[in-house]
């Protein structure tokens, strides 16, 4: 067995430049490719076929050499900067103490502080407490468990272009069915869809008209005394990075609040600093009941949390939360570095300024070609969404092919929306302005190109 090793350092350490030695993907990436088709199903996919030595600040280095543009963060969870040093430096200190005791078998202080960080940090100053799970589909189904325990109800409200996981639950959560749920059902019942403010889409509804649309859908279709939960994402990720209009959050909070409905906010992608502030609940000031994070919450280590109000959590009868490795002491030490980044680092200001660089670019890049639709999203969370400028309708195919040729010029950007037309901006918050403005020049002549 062969396997690459670094070639050099991650972290901070490695040039920050874009340099293609060879094609994308190059002979060593396609040995490896070949192995990958052998070896690994095909159902998991791989968007830019390079294989990954180092990575670090604003790039991506690969077994070839080649050094890549990184505006995709491995969908927004290396936040803090890839190897960033302080995370690294946590997790060699951790797992040189020890790897595992199983939290639910013998304690230990990282797990508790993770939680105290999490309660404190999420919106709201109610007594909150947090359970800590591995992904991010693991959490969203334990808030659901939480919700259904504290309430007696089972139903759960969830939106058009919601994405929540994979998991069995998750999936019926989740809208799009191809890739998500294609031919894996069948799926959990008591999950209910109502129509979620887009927009760029919706005809123009504003935040508080579509609020009524959903509520009275939810009245009327399930009734509030059976509705456990309504989850959702502040602003939704692979659904299109689709911003609801200003009210929308805040009328479903209020209606959820006075029905004895808990709000689930899903900020699983937006959460940690991301979107300008650090969660996206904040621009609107909801306090969610529950808030589930993963993603950027540990630096690229497997970590998610349900954080939320005490009396919610503490519902559910002990032993009923937990898992093997939920909060595992290396994941647990990596987001205390994580999370001090982000308070103390200025990570938070630092969303904000990439945001108005992505913002510019793309309004101007918009401005002149009139097949970008549209341009959203909040901080370093921003998409481009592209249309056939006749009709209005999603253009997918467009979408590919600018970000097939971004990948060959070595910038990973990522597709996402329930009509794949959107391009989506995740850049590591460790990126420097002239690699990220590199980045961009490089699609817009992608764009100029397809
Ligand atoms: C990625 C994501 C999930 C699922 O997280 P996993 O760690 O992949 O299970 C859930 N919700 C949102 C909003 C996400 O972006």
């Amino acid at each position: 067995m062969t396997i690459t090793s670094p070639s050099a350092v991650g972290g901070p350490a490695l040039p920050q430049r874009r340099e293609l030695v060879t094609e994308i993907p190059g002979p060593r990436s396609r040995e490896i490719l070949a192995r990958k088709s052998a070896a690994v199903p095909r159902g998991v996919g791989i968007t830019v076929p390079v294989f990954v030595v180092a990575a670090g600040g604003g790039v991506l280095l690969d077994v070839d050499g080649n050094s890549l543009i990184d505006l995709g963060s491995g969908i927004a969870v290396t936040t803090v900067g890839n190897a960033a040093p302080e995370v690294v430096a946590a997790i060699v200190d951790q797992a040189q103490a020890f790897t595992h005791t199983c939290f639910m078998i013998t304690g230990y202080e990282g797990y508790v502080a993770v939680a105290e960080a999490l309660n404190r940090l999420a919106p709201g100053d109610h007594e909150k407490r947090t359970a800590l799970f591995n992904s991010g589909a693991e959490a969203v189904e334990n808030a659901v468990k939480i919700a259904r325990a504290a309430t007696g109800r089972s139903a759960v409200v969830a939106f058009d272009h919601a994405y929540h996981g994979r998991t069995n639950l998750t999936m019926a959560l989740t809208a799009k069915a191809m890739p998500y749920k294609s031919g894996f059902g069948p799926f959990a019942s008591e999950v209910y869809r109502a129509p979620m403010s887009y927009p760029f889409r919706d005809g123009g509804l504003d935040g508080a008209e579509a609020a009524r649309r959903a509520i009275t859908q939810i009245e009327k279709q399930i009734g509030a005394q059976s509705l456990a939960a309504i989850l959702i994402e502040p602003i939704q990720g692979e659904g299109g990075f689709i911003v609801p209009a200003d009210g929308f959050l805040p009328a479903l909070a209020a209606w959820a609040a006075a029905n004895g409905v808990v709000l689930i906010a899903d900020e699983v992608q937006t959460g940690f600093a991301r979107t300008g502030a650090m969660f996206a609940c904040e621009h609107e000031g909801v306090v969610p009941d529950l808030i589930v994070t993963a993603k950027g919450i540990a630096g690229g280590l497997p970590l998610s949390a349900v954080t939320g109000r005490a009396d919610l959590l503490d519902a559910v009868h002990p032993g009923g939360l937990g898992g093997t490795y939920g909060g595992n002491p290396i994941a647990c030490a990596a987001a205390l570095a994580a999370i001090d980044r982000y308070e103390h680092g200025g990570l938070v200001e630092r969303a904000r300024e990439i945001g108005a660089i992505l913002r510019g670019r793309l309004d101007a890049m918009r401005a002149a070609d009139p097949r970008i639709g549209d341009v959203r999203g909040r901080g370093a969370m921003i998409a481009a969404e592209f249309v056939d400028p006749a009709s209005g309708e999603p253009d997918a195919a467009l979408a590919a092919r600018v970000a097939a040729a971004a990948h060959a010029e070595g910038v990973v950007v990522l597709t996402c929306g329930t009509f794949g037309n959107v391009i989506r901006f995740l850049p590591p918050l460790s990126i420097g302005d002239e690699l990220l403005v590199e980045g961009l020049d490089v699609v817009r002549s992608a764009l100029e190109t397809s």
